[in-house]
């Protein structure tokens, strides 16, 4: 089992993607992955505090 971080590019804050924890002022979550091999990888998912998420799929 591995931990994988998923994290905004040039976000406002640092966000904490040094530990296999969801250790983040940001509250990410903890999705499970399928691994390749079979079994369950976990990503955590951190969330851009400049409200970038809402506007996905817009213009840029
Ligand atoms: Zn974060």
């Amino acid at each position: 089992m591995s931990v994988g971080h998923v994290s905004p590019i040039g976000d406002l804050i640092d966000h904490n993607t040094a530990t296999g924890e969801a250790d983040c002022v940001c509250g990410p979550d903890t999705v499970p992955v399928e691994a390749d091999g079979g079994g369950v990888n976990w990503l955590i998912v951190h969330h851009s505090l400049d409200g970038r998420e809402q506007q996905e799929g817009g213009a840029r």
